[in-house]
């Protein structure tokens, strides 16, 4: 179950979020907790979540280990104050941040090397749905962006289907249409790693997930956990989704 802070709450805010949201989880032993805060955050939330079963991850990284790219942040520079995850190829940063299935593939592979572990997003924009291109788009996204990893690269992965019409608009996926795409991702990672890999596979959704709607889409066995952005800014609304 993890939380997506996007561009929201300074280093104090991070450090009051967690006095009252790590006690409330302290007992979620059905899941991993992951909470991924801006930059400037991460070495309070880190810091903040010690000796706790909360995690924390980056919402982005930068391939190269450092080095002369101003304004980007590497994976060295993540794990030295204890962040454990990250997000790659949010679709905020394909659509705002020109990130492709290529970038996200490099910075997959450098998450890996750098010992963090990724949390991979993909998914279709309205028009690609609404052209019945939904399994068109994430096969793709699939292939140019995580195919390519070699079979004990992929198993350290976790992917997370995020339509982008789902995001950020109150308008949540129904659990069909989310069971639906995780499928044929299951398929590609059937196809590509084999029975073991596709059964193993974590797929989160993503996109409008609040506590009221949670319960039904972990009802869907091909839902294996929910990345969450708005709803994981409280504290509170977040332990409800994470102890659905
Ligand atoms: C997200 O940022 O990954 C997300 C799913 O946002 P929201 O839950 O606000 O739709």
């Amino acid at each position: 179950m993890a939380g997506n802070w996007k561009m929201y709450k300074t280093a104090p805010e991070t450090r009051a979020f967690f006095e009252k949201f790590a006690p409330l989880v302290e007992r979620s032993e059905h899941c991993e907790v992951v909470i991924c805060p801006t930059y400037p955050s991460l070495e309070v939330a880190a810091e903040a979540t010690e000796g706790t079963r909360v995690e924390i991850g980056a919402q982005n990284m930068y391939w190269a280990k450092e080095g002369a790219f101003t304004g980007e942040v590497s994976g060295p520079m993540l794990t030295a104050v204890g962040v454990k995850w990250v997000l790659v190829g949010h679709s905020e940063r394909r659509q705002y941040f020109g990130e492709t299935n290529e970038t996200v593939l490099q910075r997959t592979l450098a998450a890996l090397e750098y010992g963090l572990k990724p949390i991979v997003c993909v998914g279709e924009r309205l028009e690609e749905r609404e052209s019945g291109n939904t399994e068109a788009v994430l096969v793709a996204q699939f292939r140019e962006g995580i195919a390519r990893l070699g079979s004990e690269q992929f198993a350290k992965i976790v992917i997370a289907y995020e339509p982008v019409w789902a995001i950020g608009t109150g308008r949540t996926a129904t659990p069909e249409i989310a069971a639906d795409a995780h499928r044929a991702l299951r398929a590609q990672v059937l196809a590509d790693y084999g029975k073991e890999a596709a059964a193993a596979v974590r797929i989160l959704y993503g996109g409008s997930v609040k506590p009221d709607n949670v319960k039904t889409l972990m009802a869907q066995p091909e839902i294996d956990g929910v990345l969450v952005g708005g709803a994981s800014l409280d504290p509170i609304g977040f332990a409800s989704i994470v102890n659905f």
